[in-house]
């Protein structure tokens, strides 16, 4: 495969399991000039212990370790505490692999203890081989909310134990207004070496929105003035997983690359559109890249990350792109 490295940081914003693919391909090209800022907005406590799914599908897929056939969770993974949970009459609605579980409590010890989740989820990265930064948002708690037919739904009930049924009104960032960026997230924003950002393809609303909600983060991206660029995460009108048309629908959105485009609004410089929506290719205000955004394999994963760098390559020398950014 024909990947160049790059000089220069570039930062990517990145959910779970959709965020994650593209990461990989991100990641192979760019090695550790590569930030990922995960969202945490998905991040509660079960079993009295402290869960971040997002960032452990970041560190289980940019260390190989995922689990393809389940689509989340790590490889080789055995069942033994949730069957004898199970047996005890406990709750098994969120599934705890074993080998996942001991991520689960070593976090949590340590989150006792005092430490960052920053620090714990570096050393955890270390710990995998993972040459990438990887940066939770806010070391603050962010939880994720969704006002829904079914009433106020903290996330996971809605994501996992509901299945995405309910349907959404609106979603809410709970103690957002009181968090802080990171000192990490911050000086990564802030890197004199910093080249672009990259949206990945994670769903706009529970993956993209909380990590942009947190004070600070929007307002250094903009000083930051490098090329943004996102990823669709919609393709011929549908998610190519999980809910995020179903939601668009449900908040009175189109199920398009342009709504897309158009929820990121004047932070993003540009969109990669797949090539089956050439019908999208101009979208006012915002550069367009077709390209083939389906990634089903490793190479998908790479080839996607490298055309998404090009386009933010380009974009940084359009004296178009110059101009838009004076107005903000
Ligand atoms: P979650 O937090 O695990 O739900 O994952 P994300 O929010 O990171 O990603 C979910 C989004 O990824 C969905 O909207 C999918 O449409 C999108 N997605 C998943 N796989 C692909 C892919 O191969 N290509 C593109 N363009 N989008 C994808």
């Amino acid at each position: 495969m024909n990947v160049s490295r790059s000089n220069g940081r570039v930062i990517a914003l990145c959910g779970g399991v959709g965020g994650a693919k593209l990461a990989y391909g991100l990641q192979y090209i760019l090695g550790s000039d590569l930030t990922l800022i995960v969202n945490t907005g998905d991040d509660f406590e079960h079993l009295g212990l402290k869960i971040s799914p997002d960032i452990d599908t970041v560190l289980y897929t940019l260390s190989g370790l995922a689990n393809r056939e389940l689509g989340w969770g790590r490889q080789d993974e055995s069942w033994n505490f949730m069957e004898t949970l199970a047996g005890l009459g406990g709750e098994t609605w969120f599934r705890l692999g074993d080998r996942d579980l001991a991520l689960h409590a070593e976090r949590t010890r340590r989150l006792r203890t005092g430490e960052t989740l920053s620090s714990i989820t570096s050393s955890f990265a270390a710990h995998f081989g993972i040459a990438a930064q990887v940066l939770p948002m806010s070391d603050d708690p962010i939880s994720t909310v969704v006002a829904s037919s079914e009433g106020v739904l903290p996330f996971q009930r809605y994501f996992v134990e509901r299945r995405c049924a309910p349907q959404v009104e609106s979603i809410h960032f709970e103690r957002a207004a009181s968090a802080r960026a990171s000192s990490e997230v911050l000086s990564a924003l802030g890197d004199p070496d910093l080249q672009a950002i990259i949206v990945c393809p994670s769903n706009p609303f529970l993956s993209i929105d909380p990590i942009l909600s947190v004070p600070g983060i929007g307002s250094a991206i903009r000083a930051a003035s490098v090329p943004m660029v996102a990823v669709s995460p919609i393709i011929g009108g549908k998610a190519v997983k999980g809910p995020t048309d179903k939601i668009m629908d449900e908040l009175g959105v189109p199920r398009t690359s342009k709504a897309i485009a158009e929820h990121y609004g004047a932070l993003i410089d540009g969109l990669v559109v797949d090539v089956s929506d050439a019908d999208e290719c101009e979208i006012a205000g915002c550069a367009v890249r077709l390209a083939a955004s389906l990634m089903k394999t490793d190479d998908d994963r790479i080839r996607l990350a490298g055309e998404t760098l090009e386009f933010a390559r380009q974009l940084a020398s359009s004296p178009q792109r110059a101009a838009q950014r004076q107005k903000l």
